[in-house]
């Protein structure tokens, strides 16, 4: 399953908040039934909530949401909201004080994950702010209904509660940032790991496993099309003799510099693997014989006319093919052995020279 996209994923973080908000209604709605709180009060506290709800849900819906913020989900704002919410409460519901602090914790540590350090810091500065303006006003408005020794414990609580909060969510944050690094490192490893085991360690080349599949896929995307394609089999000429004369060592940058000037001639379609020691094969898909020819005469003079002599002294490369253009509907292992044969032709002829299998 693919990633949810901002306003899917948004919705779905709102969704799962409802049944919170949802159990505190059901319970100002029992309170205010056995007669704890006045009707009037539960009212205020659901009504506030419904409309906050709904503005977000609208929000996050109607894709405005990640107009407005970078978080699809307006963790932030929600936040902020909550707090809001639980401070009404507290101000209007006096025996659901002693609850407000677990809710103000709750709400921030929800949406932790979400949000910034600074956004985390802001919203429970302003959480702190609120619950202590509250008490503020409550103290100047309805000072009957205040128990001090409460609200100094409840306000010196919240204190704490909420730096120790901060710094949790910090801890929480670095780790997670930590194993984000992990995982974002584990990817690039295996990324890595499955380039390389794709490729010939010497020359970078398609080494001869990954390139079965290639052929594979290419046997079955020609059916399907009724396109035919082309392969050919390249050989170093006189190799043996290049590592006689001039050592293993030259005959690796032989080797590699083979490589890297036939995949320069090569279209960006084709595709090239080392298949054996200093022999190579060319995959050329959609492609007639005709063309194939033309890009391997271009892969030949591109080596022949390399100058070899900045590697070693009085050192010349050249290279022989041997082309076949694939039958549609039969196996592959017979057209292998016609481009071989071609290949023995072109040896036989004198070398540095590109041949057709013949038909
Ligand atoms: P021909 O023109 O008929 O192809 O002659 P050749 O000498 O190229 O062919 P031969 O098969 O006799 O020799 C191939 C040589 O390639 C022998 C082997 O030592 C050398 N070789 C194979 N793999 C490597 C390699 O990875 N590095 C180096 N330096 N040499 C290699
Ligand atoms: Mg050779
Ligand atoms: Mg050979």
């Amino acid at each position: 399953m693919g990633p949810l996209g901002p306003v899917h994923d948004g919705a779905r973080r709102l969704v799962l908040t409802l049944p919170s908000y949802a159990f505190i209604a059901m319970l100002l709605v029992a309170c205010a039934g056995m007669g704890f709180v006045q009707p009037w009060q539960s009212t205020v506290v659901i009504g506030y909530n419904v409309v906050g709800i709904g503005v977000f849900y609208g929000l996050v819906r109607s894709g405005m949401s990640t107009r407005l913020a970078k978080d699809s989900s307006l963790a932030f704002q929600r936040v902020l909201f909550n707090a809001s919410m639980v401070v009404l409460a507290y101000a209007l519901i006096p025996m659901a004080r002693g609850q407000a602090l677990q809710w103000l914790c709750l709400t921030i540590l929800f949406d932790m994950r979400r949000m910034s350090k600074v956004q985390i810091r802001l919203a429970a500065a302003s959480a702190y702010a609120m619950l202590v303006g509250t008490v503020l006003l409550i103290l100047k408005f309805s000072p009957s209904s205040i128990d001090m020794g409460a609200e100094f414990i409840n306000v010196a609580m919240a204190s704490v509660t909420l730096c120790v909060l901060l710094v949790v969510t910090q801890i929480g944050q670095g780790v997670n940032q930590h194993r984000k690094q992990q995982q974002i490192e584990l990817e690039r490893t295996v990324a890595q790991l499955n380039a390389l085991s794709i490729r010939d360690g010497l020359t970078q080349l398609f080494n001869r496993r990954h390139f079965q599949t290639l052929l594979d896929e290419e046997m079955r995307r020609s059916h399907r099309s009724r396109r035919p394609f082309c392969v050919a089999i390249l050989d170093i000429d006189f190799f043996k003799r290049v590592n006689d004369q001039h050592g293993h060592a030259i005959g690796d940058v032989v080797l590699r510099e083979v490589s890297r000037l036939a995949q320069g001639a090569i279209g960006p379609s084709h595709a090239l693997a080392r298949w054996g020691g200093e022999e190579f094969l060319l995959l050329m898909p959609e492609t007639p014989l005709s063309a194939a020819l033309q890009t391997l005469e271009a892969v030949r003079r591109a080596i022949s006319e390399h100058d070899w002599g900045q590697h070693a002294k009085g050192l010349r490369v050249t290279l022989s093919a041997g082309a076949c253009e694939h039958p549609l509907g039969l196996d592959l292992s017979p057209t292998l052995e016609r481009a071989d044969r071609a290949l023995y032709q072109a040896k036989h002829g004198g070398r540095d020279q590109v041949m057709a299998a013949s038909p």
